[in-house]
């Protein structure tokens, strides 16, 4: 068993002793434009930068080790798309530019509108929202804007099963809809309580396919039927698009409109917070509602298209996270339709093997096999007077990141492991046996995790109330 290093605790540069390099007095700059009392750490190089180094490892990402953090899809970012988005022409280029300048981006844009409708099933696609929160309230107004201009603008009912991630909620409640919650029977979405639920006042039903279990909706046809038959959209949350890459498609499923986190999916770095971009894709009969511009081609000059009358106009700055649509576009071209077939394939393979492994360890709740990632529950260390969370807070002092846990929440003490097409057999080993490892250990041990990590159990509820997010914020909580 490998144990991750302990960490010493790293003091703010501002805490470190300062004055150990006197300032030159002589030298190439002229002594009236030396720069004198700057309120900066006097220290030398060397000590800068192994503090930034010790910093770095001082925090757990896709480049340290194992991160099957579900519905987030954590995996490895292929470094060659860094090269390719910090080429001068891609990290030069300004907004404002015009476009006779700018062919060669547009051209990057536009070409990626295309494979993503393609990817998703879709006729068009708008590469403006920031992320797949912003997907989903820039499809709802899509949706609202393609009922409008058929008179029937009053629809203010949004479905979602009980298995949807808290953003499709949170979407529908910043517009102001009405929330109908699906129930799921044997993890997959009621078809008599949908049946009930959908009516002349349904917007959309909001699903994400394989559902947030892991398990694949395989009666989404009936669904999309029973929702369309009610005059409602379907819209598709694609953060789970690792499980079906490439083997099927929300179009085909019956989908209207689709989100894709291209920083799940099509590795462009993400975490802590940001950055991200989720591409809207929609069929013919919402496209022109899209948010302007549209990146367009007409055979000789790529464009941003302005007139479109029916857009709902903006839903961002500018044309979308160009760097990020950058990564992706170069992981799509670099992987080939077949290498996203063998992403999907992998991914699923993994899934399913580490549920293997898991299930003599914690329950695993309905039978069968899953697409890229499950939920167990750790309801039985209740036994031994633990929980979830002292499971995966013990995992960091193994070097691994903790799966997504009390996620969905209809399962009890829910810890929902996702570990993606990266990763080894070796790994997913290591950390089945590092779990077992920790169910037998002192549930004293356990519960007072971590203890290998520079910082130890944190205070969440503390946290949340009473963020302390800067040196000088601390300073000011000292002197209180
Ligand atoms: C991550 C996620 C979202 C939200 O996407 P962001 O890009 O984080 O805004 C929505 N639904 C599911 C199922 C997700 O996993």
């Amino acid at each position: 068993m490998r144990f991750r290093q302990a960490i010493w605790d790293e003091p703010l540069l501002f805490e470190k002793p300062s004055n150990e390099v006197e300032p030159p007095t002589t030298g190439l700059v002229p002594p009236k434009l030396a720069r004198r009392d700057l309120d900066l750490p006097n220290l030398p190089e060397w000590e800068v930068v192994r503090h930034f180094t010790r910093l770095s490892q001082m925090t757990f990402g896709i480049d340290s080790g194992f991160y099957p953090l579900g519905s987030c899809t954590m995996k490895f970012n292929p470094k060659v798309n860094e090269e390719l988005a910090a080429l001068p022409g891609v990290r030069r280029a300004h907004p404002c530019q015009d476009e006779s300048t700018v062919q060669g981006s547009l051209q990057i844009l536009y070409e990626l509108q295309q494979i993503l409708a393609q990817i998703g099933g879709m006729d068009a696609v708008t590469l403006q929202p920031a992320a797949g929160a912003q997907g989903e309230f820039t499809g709802l107004l899509l949706a609202h804007a393609y009922h409008a201009d058929r008179g029937e603008g009053a629809r203010d009912e949004v479905l979602l099963p009980d298995t949807a991630h808290g953003t499709n909620f949170a979407s529908a409640g910043m517009l102001g809809y009405k929330v109908l919650e699906v129930p799921s029977r044997d993890g997959q979405v009621d078809l008599a309580a949908l049946r009930k639920a959908a009516g002349p006042r349904t917007l959309a039903l909001m699903l994400t396919n394989p559902n947030t279990l892991g398990i694949f909706e395989s009666r989404v046809q009936e669904i999309a039927e029973i929702v369309h038959e009610a005059g409602g959209l379907l819209y598709y949350d694609g953060a789970n698009f690792n499980a079906i890459l490439g083997r099927t498609n929300p179009g085909a499923m019956g989908f209207d409109i689709l989100h894709l986190n291209l920083h799940k999916t099509f590795t462009t770095p993400h975490g802590g917070g940001g950055p991200g971009v989720g591409p809207v894709g929609v069929k013919k009969h919402l496209a022109p509602y899209l948010p302007v511009p549209i990146v367009a081609y007409d055979g000789v000059r790529y464009t941003l298209e302005y007139d479109r009358p029916k857009s709902i106009g903006k839903v961002r700055a500018w044309y979308g996270n160009f760097a990020l649509l950058v990564r992706a576009y170069a992981y799509i071209l670099g992987q080939g339709s077949d290498g996203l077939k063998w992403v999907t394939d992998r991914a699923v393979l993994n899934a399913n093997y580490l549920k293997h492994r898991l299930n003599s360890h914690l329950e695993v709740p309905y039978p069968g096999v899953r697409k890229h990632e499950f939920v167990a529950s750790g309801s039985t260390l209740k036994e031994r007077g633990l929980r979830t969370v002292d499971l995966a807070k013990r995992l960091m002092d193994f070097g691994f990141h903790p799966p997504t846990v009390y996620f969905p929440h209809l399962i009890d003490e829910a810890i929902m492991p996702e570990p993606t097409e990266t990763e080894s057999k070796e790994t997913l080993d290591a950390f089945a046996d590092a779990v077992a490892a920790i169910l037998k250990e002192d549930p004293e041990v356990v519960r007072t995790a971590p203890h290998n990590t520079a910082a130890r159990r944190v205070d969440e509820v503390l946290a949340a109330r009473e963020p302390i997010l800067s040196w000088r914020m601390w300073q000011a909580k000292k002197g209180a």
